[in-house]
């Protein structure tokens, strides 16, 4: 079992502790919020007071941060991460965040002595306290091996997905892809109410047919078809919008900086943009089909 120093605390970071405290592991954790420091405490984790001292405390350091910005600060300067962790720890950055910064954050580790792999995860809330996540890994093949036993206690399905940068870029695709068929599927539902189609009956058929995607199967935009759906309860996250925003929005700068042609990709970043303009961003992104259901037609900012 490892010493395992742990940042970020929130949604996803709490229950991953809590995993790892589960399968055994020691966990010394830090957050800048004093109830999720707490949340730590109850579950048998110890507090650290900063987060390098987070970091000194693990052979295997963990982060679960909102977004770049923040990676960067808990990492880099003289209280951060690289400065701070024990000689030869592992670090481990399971947040969604740009892949220019994960394989900046991952150079300046590896510049000083430590390896590093990007390990951002699908699953949700419910995974990460089911301990199902999938985990998308980038970095070295022996710091994978290494990380690998670590990421199971908090997972089920862990893929080496390449070199530094590479598990980022996994997860911003496959959320790109996923805000995309969301968008399609609310569209699908509302076009067939107005054509006077019960949503009940064209879920039997379009889930046994070509258009069968999982925003429709496992996470159903309309109240009904799949009971455990966000759309049963108001659309409470869940996903929340403002999070497939981020990552649609990385998902635009990374297609910008490299010149692939997402033009669906794009569409859903600027919907969901409205979405969230709109005030819905603590909403479940499949809330997006109460948006789509607005009577007039929706135009797209250009
Ligand atoms: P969250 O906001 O609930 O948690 C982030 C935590 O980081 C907060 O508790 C915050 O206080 C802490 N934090 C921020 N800056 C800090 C610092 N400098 N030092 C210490 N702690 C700091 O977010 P979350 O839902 O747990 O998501 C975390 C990451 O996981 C995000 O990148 C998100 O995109 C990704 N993700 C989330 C989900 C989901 O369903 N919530 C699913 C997949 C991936």
């Amino acid at each position: 079992m490892a010493a395992i120093g742990f940042i970020g605390l929130g949604n996803m970071g709490a229950p991953m502790a809590a995993n790892l405290l589960k399968t055994g592991h020691e966990v010394t954790g830090y957050d800048l919020v004093e109830k999720a420091r707490a949340a730590l405490a109850a579950n048998g984790g110890r507090v650290a007071a900063s987060r390098a001292e987070a970091a000194a405390a693990g052979e295997i350091v963990i982060t679960m941060l909102p977004a770049g910005p923040q990676v960067r600060a808990v990492y880099l300067g003289a209280e951060g991460v690289i400065a701070r962790a024990r000689p030869g720890a592992l670090l481990i950055d399971c947040s969604t965040i740009d892949v220019e910064t994960a394989r900046a954050v991952a150079a300046a580790a590896g510049d000083s002595g430590f390896a590093m792999l990007d390990a951002p995860v699908s699953g949700g809330v419910i995974g990460a306290e089911a301990a199902t996540l999938t985990f998308m890994v980038g970095g070295e093949a022996a710091a994978f091996a290494r990380g690998e036993p670590v990421l199971q206690a908090m997972g089920r399905t862990i893929v080496h997905a390449g070199p530094a940068g590479n598990g980022q870029t996994a997860k911003i695709c496959n959320n790109m892809i996923l805000g995309a068929s969301m968008i399609a599927v609310c569209e699908g539902f509302a076009l067939a109410e107005k054509l006077g189609l019960p949503a009940q009956t064209l879920f039997d058929i379009a889930s046994k047919s070509t258009s069968q995607c999982w925003a429709m199967t496992g996470y159903c935009p309309v109240p009904g078809p799949v009971p455990a759906a966000p759309s049963n309860r108001g659309y409470a996250a869940g996903f929340t919008a403002a999070m497939m925003l981020k990552d649609l929005r990385l998902s635009q700068q990374a297609a910008g900086a490299t010149g692939a042609a997402t033009p669906l990709g794009a569409a859903a970043a600027n919907l969901y943009q409205l979405f969230v303009d709109g005030g819905a961003g603590g909403l479940d992104f499949s809330g997006i089909m109460q948006f789509l259901h607005r009577t007039e037609p929706v135009t797209t900012k250009s």
